[in-house]
């Protein structure tokens, strides 16, 4: 067996894995211990990442070999590297000669490398003489950056992860880090243990898992974070609780500021933001008057059409009470994608360069044209990822490049970028999945490698570079993102440009000569800049992970920045930011009553490409749903399970609906997971729906022009579609996935339709035991035709002699079962319920648990039919670890006695949940709070 030291593609944590692999096939994974963003810990999506990357998933949604559309709208048909390269290379060219370099666009991603980051950007701005390239990074951190940069004079986190074990005061806002950031959250759960005298508080107008840490839980509403910062400044003020040396010698611009936030008096605050008085006043405390406080942010303040104003009002806090530039304390952005550090260092947004230089900036724009030897780089800012496609919808741009990235799911305003991408004359995607919705926009379709088969660099949220390593071959045609890149480039180069040397030559056939050359060429641009990393190389990489900056002389990378009180300003002192509160882009209103915020589950990531393949991430959230308070759902009517309609100025999904404590009275709370690959229907007016983003908005900040994907104004109502449908089956795996790709193109028969990865339930140890299969939900105002529900039954392997039928074409009714011989007993091998969905509890019980089912016999067929003793689900797997869910840990619960700490531990000797990788931890805890009071 291979071992392979790597980096978990997932989230901005940044952790350290160990492949294991024989021959071309990935085996397992597990945490490296020597890593220090992880020591070994991975969370639920880290340690089950081998299973995403089996045989049969590559087999059934990679994307294996380059594919082309003869003509627009043909069939997308598999061909050689050679034609789909020259084919992308000619039409670019095309356009670019006919429109001006401005008519092409590149949206890159967070996922990218950073030797992939390098060459799209030098690509873009350096060959085709365009600034429209811009990333889904956008969607994620830009409003991080600007704040950095117009407070502290650089887009460079100050802190650290080691400063969580140093603070006294941990605040935790817009970030529901326990199921975002796992392996960072379990830190904090040590530092705690450690330190119960540490403070934590959590801000989040969603009370998340992440709230059970917090020692002061203040619930703001919706987009009035400034509002609630620039009161705790005025209570700050107020109290003399501000560090007015630290004002003096350090910051500049305090006295506007001071000015405004007078208006911010604490009873304003207290009725905006929702927080009760005193909570301010303890926030305001024991921010300002801890030895040391750490704020840590996510999407919460970033996605906002005031994002950039949320960063800034937080850091002025921080430079307020000089909680900055020691250890344990200052203003922390996690960075939501596994490299969105990396694309902010190479400069590759639309509105930057390389090593954090400024485009507006002349100079900068010389330095980079030097380095890459071209005669100049364009000046004029490019189009941000919404104005891109705002600018491909309107006709301006006319060719799209999309790598490592699915915006057909992940923007906002997807009637907008759907338009878009029908609309662009030429769309080339390229990407590691066929099965994302932007492939089927896609002229040209290029397969990518991807995690496992990938080598090249990372930065994570605390400016740590670590290695990615390939263990295994690229399979089938599959290419590196940068070769591809650079081949094209090598193609496109004579034809737009003949007279200049070649910007591209590193040796596309050897990768790890390749991906050093680039990475040395991003190291020497960063020569004298804050994130110089000249004392860095891939040799040293190879012992350790490094933060940055690490200038040449340097033996260790720079743990936390500002130390010396010196900010990278013209007078190196920090700005204060004179910021006012201004509302959401959309405020809650007559017509949209309800608050629409989103937000991430644990076991998923992004749109799914990779997670989404495994059944097993399925097993804590198996479908969609949208969240409401239980008031309001009791207000409206409304049950556990029942679909409603939920409705945008842009758009409209039908989607079942939960009752939440989590979410507040008015708001209301879907996962961004939701796209259409695995949620859809058919609007009345006939159009295909397209997942939570089909309601989210393209409003954006106006300085970091990151949109306010967290909140949309919604009306919810009841959807009364009277026929529904139900079918689950056991395929195989890659069966599962090819059938749900066809599954996929019957969703919009339907007016609601979800169509996921289904699975027994075992442990992570007994994977290998996993079945896989498909649950297609639907529902209609009136029954699918036959042909529909032959086509269905067929997928699922049920159009077999040796199936079951019962049919009523009056009442538009049909039950079909299939029982195979396991042993001794007959068990489900899948069901259709049409017309009648009453015995799904108990059928799919027998089914996902394999029991026996023979004695059921023609009950199964009956429509209303219930089981004549009972069946009992296993219930929601709360540990996918050791597979124990929230049935087993709450009976185990009531046999538990003493205090939350006692019940805990006996909770986690009797069943092991929480023991392994602990992402379950929190809910655990909320499980054993919620059940002290039958403790007592
Ligand atoms: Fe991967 Fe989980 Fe670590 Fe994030 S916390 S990097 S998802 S293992």
């Amino acid at each position: 067996m291979k071992q392979t030291r790597s980096t978990c593609p997932y989230c901005g944590v940044g952790c350290g894995v160990i492949i294991q692999s024989q021959g071309d096939t990935i085996t397992g994974v597990r945490g490296d211990t020597t890593h220090p963003a992880n020591f070994g810990r991975l969370c639920t999506k880290g340690s089950t990442l081998h299973l995403t990357a089996s045989p049969a998933i590559a087999k059934s949604v990679r994307l294996l070999a380059p594919q082309r559309r003869s003509v627009r709208g043909g069939v997308l048909e598999n061909c050689t590297w050679e034609l789909a390269l020259q084919t992308a290379a000619t039409r670019f060219a095309a356009l670019v000669q006919q429109h001006g370099a401005n008519a092409v666009g590149f949206y890159v991603s967070g996922q990218l490398l950073t030797e992939d980051y390098y060459v799209f950007n030098k690509l873009a701005k350096g060959l085709v003489g365009t600034n429209n390239i811009d990333t889904n990074s956008r969607l994620c951190m830009s409003s991080a950056v600007a704040g950095y940069k117009k407070t502290l004079g650089a887009d460079a986190p100050p802190a650290c992860y080691e400063d969580v074990d140093h603070a006294a005061t941990i605040f935790m806002v817009g970030s529901n880090t326990a199921w975002a950031h796992p392996v960072l959250f379990r830190r904090i759960e040590d530092a705690k243990m450690r330190n119960p005298a540490l403070k934590i508080i959590f801000c989040d107008p969603r009370k998340t898992d992440t709230a059970e840490i917090a020692d002061l839980y203040l619930p703001v509403q919706p987009g009035t974070d400034v509002m609630l910062f620039n009161g705790l400044l005025h209570i700050m003020l107020w109290e003399n609780w501000i560090d007015t040396a630290y004002i003096a010698q350090h910051t500049e611009d305090f006295e506007a500021l001071k000015k405004t936030v007078r208006d911010y008096t604490v009873e304003k605050v207290s009725a905006v933001c929702g927080i009760a008085k005193e909570d301010l006043f303890l926030a305001a405390q024991w921010f300002s008057q801890s030895k040391a406080t750490l704020s840590l942010y996510c999407q919460g303040l970033n996605q906002s059409s005031s994002g950039t104003d949320k960063n800034m009002a937080l850091i002025n806090l921080h430079l307020a009470t000089g909680q900055i530039g020691k250890p344990g304390a200052g203003p922390f952005s996690l960075t939501g994608q596994p490299n969105a550090m990396g694309g902010r260092e190479v400069g590759g947004l639309a509105n930057l360069l390389s090593a954090h230089r400024d485009l507006s900036n002349p100079m900068h724009r010389e330095e980079v044209a030097a380095l890459w030897g071209v005669d100049s780089v364009p000046e004029s800012p490019g189009k941000t990822a919404v104005e891109m496609f705002q600018a491909a919808a309107d006709g301006e741009i006319k060719a799209l490049w999309i790598a490592c990235t699915n915006p057909a799911q992940s923007m906002p305003d997807q009637a907008l970028v759907r338009a878009a991408l029908k609309k662009a004359e030429f769309v080339v995607v390229q990407e590691a999945y066929g099965s994302t919705a932007t492939a089927a926009f896609a002229d040209v379709l290029l397969p990518a490698t991807t995690w496992g088969e990938k080598t090249g660099t990372v930065t994570n949220s605390e400016r740590r570079i670590s290695r990615v390593r390939a263990a295994v071959a690229a399979p089938g045609q599959t290419r590196h993102d940068w070769a591809i890149a650079c081949d094209f480039a090598q193609r496109l180069a004579p034809l737009l440009h003949p007279e200049r040397a070649p910007l591209f030559s590193y040796p596309l056939e050897d990768a790890e000569t390749a991906v050093e050359m680039i990475w040395n060429e991003h190291r020497e641009s960063t020569r004298g800049r804050d994130l110089d990393i000249t004392g860095l190389s891939y040799a040293l990489l190879e012992e350790a992970p490094r933060q940055w900056p690490m200038p040449e002389g340097a033996v260790q990378g720079k743990a936390r920045l500002y130390e010396d009180g010196r900010f990278p300003t013209e007078t190196g002192r920090a700005h204060f930011a004179n910021v006012s509160f201004r509302p959401v882009a959309e405020p809650r209103e007559s017509r949209f009553p309800f608050s629409l915020i989103t937000g991430r589950l644990r076991d998923q990531w992004h749109c799914m490409s990779r997670t989404g393949t495994v059944g097993r991430l399925f097993a804590h959230v198996a479908e969609p749903c949208i969240q409401m308070h239980p008031q309001d759902m009791d207000r409206r009517s409304l049950h556990a399970g029942d679909l409603v309609q939920v409705t945008s100025k842009r758009g409209s999904i039908v989607v079942p609906v939960q009752a939440s404590q989590e979410v507040a009275l008015t708001q209301a709370f879907m996962a961004m997971h939701w796209g259409s690959e695995y949620l859809s229907g058919c609007s009345t007016t006939g159009e295909a729906l397209a997942g939570v983003n089909a309601l989210t908005t393209s409003a954006f900040c106006p300085d970091s022009k990151q949109p306010e994907l967290k909140h949309a104004a919604v009306k919810i109502e009841k959807a009364t579609l009277p026929w529904s449908l139900l079918a689950v089956a056991w395929l195989g795996e890659s069966e599962a996935l090819k059938v749900w790709l066809e599954l996929r193109a019957l969703m919009p028969v339907f007016s609601f339709a979800t169509c996921v990865p289904f699975s027994n339930q075992v442990s992570l140890e007994n994977a290998n035991d996993a079945r896989h299969g498909l649950l297609f939900r639907a529902a209609a105002y009136e029954a699918a035709s036959e042909e529909v529900l032959n086509k269905i039954e067929a997928l699922m392997g049920l159009q077999l002699a040796d199936a079951m039928r019962f049919q009523d074409r009056s009442k538009g009714i049909r039950r079909t079962v299939r029982l195979v011989q396991a042993g001794d007993a007959a068990q489900l091998q899948g069901f259709l319920l049409a017309g009648d969905v009453s015995s799904e509890a108990w059928i799919k019980t027998l089914l996902q648990q394999q029991l026996p089912a023979q004695t059921y016999g023609r009950l199964l067929l009956v429509p209303g039919g219930q089981a004549p003793v009972a069946v009992e689900a296993a219930g929601k797997q709360i540990c996918t670890c050791f597979n124990v869910t929230q049935d087993a840990i709450e009976s185990q619960l009531s046999a538990c006695a003493g205090d939350e700490k006692q019940r805990l531990q006996s909770l986690q000797t009797a069943l092991k949940c929480g023991s392994n990788c602990g992402s379950c931890l929190p809910e655990l805890k909320r499980l054993v709070r919620q059940t002290q009071h039958l403790s007592a």
